[in-house]
C-alpha cells in the first residue's frame, strides 16, 4: 500500500516518530507536499487545521488525520477526513493502515462518520523509537499530572507520566553529537511528575553525556522545566552535566490569582525562588509568560509585567498571547485585550533584546520558536 505523509514543517517530529512506528509494522511512509498514493496521513495542530481542511476534503486518496487538533475536534474532522486518529498514534496508525489494507473496520482510537471507537491502550515509549530514518528529538517522557487549563498535553497524553527507559534512551542517543529532549518537564524524568527524583535525573544525564562525548541541552528548547522543580541541587546538576547556559521555565503569569485560576500548581513565590536559584547557579533564566487569559484584570496583567521586568534584569522572556485551544477547559473562551502599559513595556524590552514572542499575534507561537 502506498502511504504518504503530508509534509508540514512544524510536524517534523511527529513524522519522525510515526515513520519509525509504521516502519515497525512494515509500512514505509513517503513524505509528500500534496495528498496522494493510496492513503495520506496528516498531523495538525489547532492553528494550522483550517488551512488544510479543503485539501483533505478534496483529496482523491483515503485521508487520515491525527495530532492535537484531531484529538480535540474529531467530531468536526470526520466530515472532511475518512479517518480521524484520536490520541496517540504509534500503535493506532499502523493498526489502522492494516485494517484499511484488508478492508476491515477501523480499530479503537479512530473516529469516522459512524462514530468513535474508544481507544484501548496507552503507548509504552520503549515500544517505539523516537525516530529511525528521519531524525527527531528524543522523547524521554510523556503525559503530565498537572492540569493547566489552557494546555492540550494532558488532554492528549493523560495525567500519568510515562518515561522511556535509560536503555532505550542510550540507544537513541548514539545517533547524536548534540542532544535535545522532548518532555513536558525535563526535571520530572523518572518521577511521578510531582516529586523530584534527582538521582534518576543524574543517571539520565550521565548516559546522555556519554563521558563528555556529547553536548547535552537540558531544560531548554524544545522542552522546559516547572519553577518549583528548580532547586539549588537541580541547578547544580544541570551546571555539572549539561552544555546549556540558559534554563527555560514556564511561569505564564505574575499574578497568584491567575495562576490559581489556571490550576498551574505553583505560586509566584516559587517562580521568584527559581529565578534566584538559576542566577545563583550561574545560569541565565528564560521565562515563558502569557498575556490575555480570560477575565484577566488590568492589575493582574501589571503583575505579569512586573515579573517580566524582574526576569529581564538577568535573563530573557518569551511573551505569548493566550489562545483558547480546543479540547482544553478554556476552549471557547475569549482572550482579554493586552493593556497598553503591557504593550509599551514588552515593546521596549523587545527593542532591548530582552523579550521575544507574539503577544499581539497568538498564532505565531505555533510556527516560530527561537532555539536556545
Ligand atoms: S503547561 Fe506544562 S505543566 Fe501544565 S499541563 Fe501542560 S505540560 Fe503539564
Amino acid at each position: 500500500m502506498d502511504v504518504r505523509w503530508r509534509e508540514i514543517t512544524s510536524q517534523r517530529n511527529s513524522f519522525a516518530a510515526l515513520y519509525a512506528a509504521c516502519e515497525l509494522h512494515g509500512y514505509h511512509l513517503v513524505s509528500s507536499s500534496i495528498p496522494g498514493g493510496d492513503v495520506t496521513l496528516y498531523s495538525l495542530n489547532s492553528i494550522q487545521a483550517p488551512g488544510y481542511l479543503d485539501e483533505i476534503s478534496d483529496a482523491s486518496c483515503i485521508t487520515v488525520v491525527g495530532g492535537p487538533h484531531a484529538t480535540a475536534c474529531y467530531e468536526e474532522l470526520v466530515d472532511v477526513a475518512d479517518y480521524v486518529v484520536v490520541g496517540e498514534g504509534e500503535f493506532t496508525v499502523p493498526r489502522l493502515l492494516d485494517r484499511i489494507e484488508h478492508g476491515l473496520s477501523p480499530p479503537p482510537g479512530v473516529a469516522t462518520r459512524d462514530g468513535l471507537v474508544q481507544v484501548d491502550h496507552s503507548v509504552l515509549l520503549d515500544a517505539y523509537p523516537s525516530f529511525s530514518e528521519y531524525k527527531g528529538y528524543i522523547e524521554i517522557s510523556r503525559g503530565c499530572p498537572y492540569a493547566c487549563q489552557y494546555c492540550q498535553t494532558p488532554c492528549i497524553f493523560g495525567h500519568r507520566m510515562r518515561h522511556r527507559s535509560l536503555d532505550s534512551i542510550r540507544e537513541l542517543a548514539k545517533h547524536f553529537k548534540q542532544i535535545r529532549l522532548v518532555t513536558p518537564n525535563a526535571l520530572a524524568y523518572g518521577s511521578d511528575g510531582r516529586h523530584l527524583e534527582l538521582g534518576k535525573v543524574e543517571r539520565l544525564m550521565k548516559i546522555l553525556k556519554n563521558d563528555g562525548d556529547r553536548e547535552l541541552y537540558f531544560g531548554t528548547f524544545p522542552s522546559e522545566v516547572r519553577p518549583e522543580w528548580i532547586t539549588e541541587e537541580s541547578v547544580e546538576l544541570i551546571r555539572t552535566f549539561c552544555d546549556n547556559k540558559k534554563l527555560h521555565m514556564g511561569v505564564q503569569s505574575g499574578s497568584d490569582a491567575v495562576l490559581s485560576r489556571l490550576c498551574r500548581g505553583h505560586s509566584c513565590a516559587d517562580a521568584l525562588s527559581a529565578l534566584d536559584h538559576i542566577r545563583d547557579g550561574g545560569l541565565v533564566p528564560v521565562v515563558d509568560v502569557i498575556f490575555g487569559f480570560p477575565d484577566e484584570t488590568d492589575e493582574e496583567q501589571e503583575e505579569t509585567v512586573s515579573l517580566v521586568r524582574e526576569v529581564c534584569k538577568s535573563g530573557f522572556v518569551h511573551a505569548h498571547r493566550f489562545i483558547p485551544l480546543p479540547g482544553t477547559p478554556l476552549a471557547g473562551t475569549r482572550s482579554t485585550p493586552v493593556i497598553p502599559e503591557a504593550e509599551v513595556a514588552l515593546g521596549s524590552l523587545a527593542l532591548a533584546g530582552k523579550v521575544t514572542g507574539s503577544w499581539n499575534d497568538p498564532e505565531l507561537r505555533f510556527f516560530r520558536r527561537v532555539p536556545y
